[in-house]
């Protein structure tokens, strides 16, 4: 990943070359990068629509050399490929007349390799030494070599945090630019730098065990936890009040309203319905992402490395399961592999059977462990649970279907 940060700089004088110098040098090589810039652009205009008459492909790092000769010669290779680059993507739209050529403004910033950036630290204090000037501009000049170090200025422990990251080679700093911002009398550095995406570490034994779509959209636990987890069931009661309501009083308003959507036809008069529906479903659609997004979540902070959940292909005869048969249930679990898998979760899908009927705690599996609908009293040893919770331990258990089967009374 490649992220930019901006740092304001301080210059730290030097005997060959004071601030005012410094900003007079710099700010002519602005001037310069743009009419480089702008050189480049209608060169190789001219090359494209002219190629038939013989008009040469313009050498670009010649153009550029010669409009910055005292730059760099990395700083120029830089500029360069940044120019062509954005002439390639932009071209053919060009072409076309859909864009016009680009022009170049004033204040064009400084392009710096990544070989001309160097930090340094010292007694607390942050360093950038920038490499800016070639050997004829060290020899123009007067210099004693063309690098300049300044001082890194920052406003929070963040962005210092990634030129401690730099120093230490754990980011690596990429082609970066050099720019005076004018209302701040200050330069500035967009520093480019690169990194790996930080992968939390997983713990492969550890599971997360959901159970979806009972009493409420998700319960979920831990194998190796006593943490327990529980979202969304208000939400889906009240939505589903509300849309009832809605939906009972265009049934009442339809015969006597005269609303001019009766008797135009089915679908006139089916209108309404089917927007409460749309209405519904873009409900599901975003709660799903909401949740999944949620749970993924839990398992990444919580390091588990293995999501459970019950397969329920096959599920629509299931008593138990009063929620799914209104709510988008493959859905959210295709939302939830997804997700998991862009975070490096493994999914499993279990045998869902007997797993909101066993005891937790004793492995007693009966049907009469579920009393009063969202609670669960083990007959045996008296376990009581929210009736959710209680499945998704059982789920979260690795090598659940084989103690269910095992399990010597089944009622
Ligand atoms: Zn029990």
């Amino acid at each position: 990943m490649v992220s930019v940060t901006k740092f304001y700089l301080i210059y730290q004088d030097q005997p060959d070359m004071d601030y005012k110098t410094l900003c007079s040098r710099l700010w002519e090589m602005q001037n310069q990068v743009r009419q480089a810039k702008n050189t480049i652009a209608s060169e190789m205009y001219l090359h494209i629509v002219k190629k038939a008459e013989g008009y040469p492909e313009p050498d670009l790092y010649s153009i550029v050399k010669s409009k910055l000769p005292y730059s760099n010669t990395g700083n120029i290779s830089s500029l360069q490929q940044k120019i062509s680059k954005k002439l390639k993507t932009e071209w053919k739209d060009i072409l076309r007349g859909d864009r016009s050529i680009p022009s170049f403004g004033k204040d064009q910033p400084i392009p710096l390799h990544n070989k001309s950036i160097a930090f340094s630290q010292e007694n607390g204090k942050y360093y950038m030494t920038l490499s800016l000037f070639s050997n004829e501009g060290v020899k123009q000049y007067g210099l004693v070599n063309g690098r300049c170090t300044f001082e890194i200025f920052h406003k929070c422990e963040s962005s210092i945090a990634i030129v401690e990251r730099c120093l230490s080679g754990e980011y690596r700093h990429c082609d970066s630019e050099l720019q005076y911002d004018r209302r701040k009398r200050q330069w500035c550095m967009a520093l480019s730098y690169k990194f790996e995406k930080d992968k939390p570490e997983l713990n492969p034994d550890r599971v997360l065990g959901l159970d979806l779509g009972v009493l409420v959209p998700i319960a979920a636990a831990i194998n190796d936890s006593r943490k327990e987890f529980m979202i969304g069931s208000n939400e889906i009661e009240r939505f589903r009040a509300k849309t009832e309501e809605m939906r009972r009083q265009i049934k009442m308003s339809r015969p006597v309203a005269g609303d001019g959507s009766v008797g135009h036809g089915y679908y006139t008069r089916m209108a309404p319905a089917e927007r409460i529906g749309k209405r519904i479903a873009n409900f599901r659609d975003t709660k799903n992402h909401a949740w999944s997004r949620w749970i993924v979540e839990v398992a990444v902070k919580n390091q588990c490395g293995v999501i459970q959940m019950e397969d329920l292909t096959g599920i629509s005869n299931a008593e138990d399961k009063k929620f799914l048969r209104t709510w988008s249930y493959y859905d959210l679990q295709n939302k939830i592999e997804y997700k998991a898998k862009a975070n490096g979760i493994k999914v499993r899908y279990i045998e869902p059977q007997y797993t909101s009927q066993r005891c937790f705690s004793c492995g007693y599996i009966s049907s009469r462990n579920l009393v009063e609908g969202h609670k669960f009293v083990c007959e045996k040893c008296g376990y009581t649970r929210h009736a959710d919770i209680n499945a998704a331990q059982n789920i979260c258990i690795p090598g659940i279907e084989d103690m269910i089967k095992n399990s010597a009374k089944v009622k």
